[in-house]
This record gives structure tokens, C-alpha cells and sequence, in this order.
């Protein structure tokens, strides 16, 4: 077990993406803060599953990240609970779909407050104790929205650039003291989130669900099929071993081809 006495803290990982990552960081004996929103029974059952792979503590959290103070308070109880985390991962995510001149200001602010400052507020609580300790793994799931564009999800684009921004300039602030930063961008990743928005694509470009998954979703996608969560969990994983100690400030795609285009 590669990540035993190390404690990760895994936002959003009641679900899709992050749930897969957490399950794969515990499998290798990390200590897991399972985050994020959903039934409490439900997540609690998750939390003991964690514990159960790993065999060690594991705690859960639902601080919603839009705001500081419970980001502030999620990083407080981890490291009460825990110790602080050595592993992060930044992987909670929102979207909304609409034309940018229809676009709900206080959606925009949700997307922003979520997508992209929660990743400000946990690296900077966090990164003092992984330089303290000489260790550090610091991973956020951007987007194949990180690097090129679609249309209708113009605050998500913005915030997913914004997240690639931001783990390079850490990146560099960190290297020296055995931390890396990176970020995954998926493709489209079969999950609640891309479910979720088959309604609005629908109703923004009048188009029916058999044409929205296959003429907007994996239209993109040269391998015409959904990246699995499984496999953003491994990459994830990968990054945490110690041969990828030179893997740092990089935007690692895993998109079917998609931005190869
Ligand atoms: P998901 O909807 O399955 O999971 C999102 C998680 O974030 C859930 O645990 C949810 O409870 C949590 N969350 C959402 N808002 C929150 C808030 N305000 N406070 C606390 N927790 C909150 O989504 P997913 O598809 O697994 O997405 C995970 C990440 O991957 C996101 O950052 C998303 O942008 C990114 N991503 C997803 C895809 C995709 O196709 N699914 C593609 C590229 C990138």
C-alpha cells in the first residue's frame, strides 16, 4: 500500500469522478476525507467503505464550497480527524448551459465559487503543512474545457482556463519542496454532471437526447465513447506514486482525442 499514513482530502467525491479517485487513493491505504453533497446515510455508508479499502480512519464532510468559511472549516476537520492532508485532490465541479447574454449572474458566480476559487482557498490552507512535511500531491480535475472552448458554457470554460492557470503558477511555487501540482482534463466522463445537462443542451440548441449525446457530446470525441471514471481514478493514482515526483504544473488530457483535433 503506496499511500499508507498519508491523508487525502477528495473534494466531491460522493459522486462520478472524485468517488472513483477516492476509492482508487484508499485501495493503496490513504486515509480518505470523502466530500461533498447528497444523501448523508447514503455518504456515511461511503465514508465506511473508504475505511474498509484503506483499513484506517476516514471521515466525511458536506461543506459546500461556494463558501471560504466552509472550505475553511472542511480543511480544519480533516486535519483534526485525519492530520492534514498531504494529498489533494480538487475535484468538485458545477455546470450550467445557456447562451452567454441569458447567463444567470448568480449562476456565474456559483460556477466561479466552486469551479475555480474552492481551488484557491484548499491549496492555500493545505500547502503550508506539505511544505512543512517535504511532500505534497496537489491534483485538480480541469476539462478538455480547460483547453479549447464549446459554446453555451462560457463561465465554465472561463473557470476550467482559470484552474490550469492557477496549477501552473503553484506549480512553481512549489517545486522545490517535493509538491506537485497538476491538473487531469477529461474529456466527457459518464457521470451525474454530463447527465444532468442533457436537459439544457436539449432546450439550448433544439435538439433531442439521442442527438445531444451523440452529436454534441462524442461528436468530439474521436473514440466515440465516455471516458470512464475508473480511468481518471488511475491517472489520479499515478500522480501520487513517487516515480511521478518530475510530473508537476503539467494539464494531463484524458479526452478520446479530443483536444488532439
Ligand atoms: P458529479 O456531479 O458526479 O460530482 C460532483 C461532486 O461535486 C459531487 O460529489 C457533488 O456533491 C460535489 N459538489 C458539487 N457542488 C458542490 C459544492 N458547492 N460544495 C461541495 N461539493 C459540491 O460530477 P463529475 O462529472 O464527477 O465531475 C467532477 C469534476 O470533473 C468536476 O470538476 C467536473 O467539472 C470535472 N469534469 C467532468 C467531466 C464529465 O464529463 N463528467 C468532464 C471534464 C471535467
Amino acid at each position: 500500500m503506496i499511500l499508507k499514513d498519508k491523508v487525502a482530502l477528495v473534494t466531491g467525491s460522493t459522486s462520478g469522478i472524485g468517488l472513483a479517485v477516492a476509492r482508487a487513493l484508499a485501495s493503496e491505504g490513504a486515509r480518505i476525507m470523502l466530500h461533498g453533497f447528497g444523501d448523508r446515510d447514503a455518504n456515511l455508508a461511503l465514508k465506511e467503505e473508504m475505511a474498509a479499502l484503506s483499513g484506517d480512519l476516514a471521515s466525511y464532510s458536506d461543506a459546500d464550497l461556494s463558501s471560504p468559511d466552509a472550505i475553511d472549516a472542511l480543511v480544519a476537520q480533516c486535519t483534526d480527524e485525519l492530520g492534514s492532508p498531504s494529498i489533494l485532490v480538487n475535484n468538485a465541479g458545477v455546470q450550467h448551459v445557456a447562451p452567454v447574454e441569458s447567463f444567470p449572474t448568480d449562476k456565474w458566480d456559483w460556477i466561479m465559487a466552486v469551479n475555480l476559487s474552492a481551488v484557491f482557498h484548499t491549496t492555500r490552507l493545505c500547502l503550508p503543512s506539505m511544505r512543512q512535511r517535504g511532500w505534497g500531491r496537489i491534483i485538480n480535475t480541469a476539462s478538455a474545457h480547460s483547453i479549447v472552448a464549446s459554446p453555451n458554457k462560457a463561465p465554465y470554460v472561463a473557470a476550467k482556463h482559470g484552474v490550469a492557470g492557477f496549477t501552473k503558477a503553484v506549480a512553481l511555487e512549489a517545486a522545490r519542496d517535493g509538491i506537485t501540482v497538476n491538473c487531469i482534463s477529461p474529456g466527457y466522463v459518464w457521470t451525474p454532471l454530463v447527465e444532468n445537462q442533457i436537459p439544457d443542451t436539449m432546450k439550448a440548441r433544439g435538439l433531442t437526447r439521442e442527438q445531444v449525446m451523440n452529436d454534441v457530446l462524442l461528436a468530439a470525441q474521436p473514440t466515440k465513447r465516455f471516458v470512464e471514471p475508473v480511468e481518471v481514478a488511475a491517472l489520479a493514482l499515478f500522480l501520487c506514486r513517487p516515480e511521478s515526483g518530475s510530473i508537476t504544473g503539467a494539464n494531463l488530457s484524458m479526452d478520446g482525442g479530443w483536444t488532439a483535433q
